[in-house]
């Protein structure tokens, strides 16, 4: 809003009410009227009219390419920056936000949160609320109580017998008589964890007195069922055995495709094919011997119970045929698991044992070092073999040392005595100790690429009388590797074996084993 230079001047006309005043003081008081208010507000509304026009024209973002280094040019660059200092001012703060307190857990909550956990419970805790009766509840009067109660109570990890009874509600006196006596006939810390036991609490014999315990009874092992009666005065322990059969389970069919797949279809429990081909990885290479019309014979320790749980045993024999012959038959014999082949049974062995199941890949000599790089003596023979790959003692001895080898790696010497001496390195995993005493066969560590080594393989060397000789330029014998006084023993138990009719185990249920001197788990 402006006004005009001569509504200024004289006061009157369309000039605002301020400007009105202003000229009404002027002709009152005259000598003020040139240096008054309304020259003065007619100077400001100058200054702002001059500066709004100019302002307005102004070229507040020229382009900055050009003129540069001119007023222009300064004023865009002004511009520029303003901008972007606003910009700037305008940007969001990322510091973290303040999250609320996490919720402050001490020992009143921590153990609420035990009592309301659900698992425990179920396996018969003793954590969970109990609340006992306010003075709201009321007693009913005149209402029977239950002759009987049965409940199944949980043996739980770590348990006691006493325990699990008192926390069914028996008495701590027949909780302590009843596992006395159970303690004579078995150990209850052998009791599967999860084992029922069934129990049945008789008639109070006044208000507020415990039940008492009137019988206990659970499946103390695989063929015991133990029980436990309230006689006169006292409690009598009534076990009875549940009859077993442990006819071993022998499973044959063809291989067919897959050696795994087909002993699946047959039946064979999985347990009892992986240990079959394990055992048969350890004798004969899977890849090359194995083909798709052979038989493979699984036999394994098996039992079934009267009541018709099944429990899966140890793998007894691993047999594999061509065209009607054996070409594996391993036996499991002697308390370490380990398996020995049939077929080369009575005759004496002679020479080294393979220390592994694999192919020379370098020679005993001369030869350029992968790692070091300059020509040395290779001191031993290397075979290649997958990491894993059992390594065997090529004969009876004792362990010299089996640890740390620096290049050597996981190192393993054997005292063969007579002043021979054997060197395994790079294992993965060493399987003796030293001093241990090891027979031909035995595997003492697996194949590894530990120490100076560029991949997983066995360098193996030979000492005579401490100095390196080439492995394969002595042969030693070697004991056979089952005793000769158990060859006899050995002999009966692969005939009674192979005597078992395969699906017999699931036959009509005979109590005693029909291979005499088996003992399955
Ligand atoms: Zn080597």
């Amino acid at each position: 809003m402006f006004i005009s230079r001569e509504a200024l001047e004289t006061g009157v006309g369309t000039a605002p009410l301020g400007l009105r005043i202003a000229a009404g003081s002027a002709r009152s008081a005259p000598i003020h009227s040139a240096s008054g208010i309304a020259p003065l507000a007619a100077r400001l509304a100058q200054l702002r009219q001059h500066w709004e026009l100019r302002l307005g024209r102004l070229d507040w973002t020229p382009d900055l390419a050009e003129d540069i280094g001119s007023a222009r040019w300064f004023r865009g660059l002004g511009t520029l920056f303003g901008l972007s200092a606003l910009a700037l001012a305008f940007l969001p703060d990322f510091s973290a936000m303040a999250a609320p307190p996490a919720m402050p857990v001490d020992a009143a909550a921590r153990d609420e949160f035990r009592n309301q956990a659900i698992q425990p419970l179920a396996f018969g805790a003793e954590s969970g609320h109990r609340m006992g009766p306010t003075d709201r509840v009321s007693p009913v009067a005149n209402v029977p109580e239950r002759a009987i109660i049965q409940l199944t109570a949980i043996y739980t990890q770590g348990d006691s017998f006493d325990r699990v009874l008192q926390r069914a509600g028996v008495g701590a006196g027949d909780a302590a008589r009843v596992s006395n006596l159970v303690a004579g006939s078995i150990d209850p810390a052998g009791l599967p964890p999860g084992t029922q036991i069934d129990i049945t609490l008789g008639k109070r014999s006044g208000p507020g007195q415990p039940r008492p315990l009137d019988a206990v009874s659970f499946r103390a092992r695989f063929d015991l069922k133990l029980g436990v009666q309230r006689s006169a005065g006292g409690f009598v322990l009534r076990p009875e055995t549940i009859p077993v059969n442990a006819m071993p389970l022998r499973i044959r069919g063809t291989i067919g495709a897959g050696l795994y797949r087909s002993a699946r279809a047959a039946g064979a429990p999985i347990e009892a094919i992986q240990q079959y081909l394990q055992v048969l990885d350890q004798h004969l290479s899977l890849d090359t011997a194995i083909e798709p019309g052979d038989t493979f014979d699984i036999i394994v320790g098996f039992k079934r119970a009267a009541t018709g749980e099944t429990k899966v045993g140890e793998l007894l024999f691993a047999g594999v045929e061509r065209n009607g012959k054996p070409k594996a038959q391993l036996l499991r014999w002697g308390g370490d698991g380990q398996f020995f082949e049939a077929s080369g049974m009575g005759a004496q062995r002679s020479g080294l044992i393979m220390p592994v199941v694999g192919r020379i890949t370098s020679d005993f000599g001369a030869r350029r070092h992968p790692i070091l790089g300059y020509t040395r003596m290779h001191a031993g023979v290397d075979f290649g073999a997958p990491a894993g790959s059992p390594i065997y003692a090529v004969g009876d001895a004792t362990v010299a040392f089996a640890g740390w080898g620096g290049g050597h790696g996981n190192h393993v010497k054997l005292d063969h005595g007579g002043g021979w001496g054997t060197g395994y390195s790079h294992m993965s995993r060493i399987a003796v100790s030293p001093g241990s005493r090891v027979r031909a066969g035995q595997v003492i560590g697996y194949v590894g690429s530990t120490g100076l080594s560029t991949g997983p393989h066995l360098h193996y060397e030979l000492y005579r009388n401490g100095a390196k000789v080439n492995p394969m330029s002595v042969r030693f014998t070697v004991s056979n590797q089952v005793d000769a006084k158990e060859l006899a023993a050995f002999k009966a138990k692969m005939a009674a074996l192979k005597a078992v009719v395969p699906g017999a185990a699931m036959g009509p249920l005979a109590t005693t084993s029909p291979v005499a001197g088996l003992s399955t788990p």
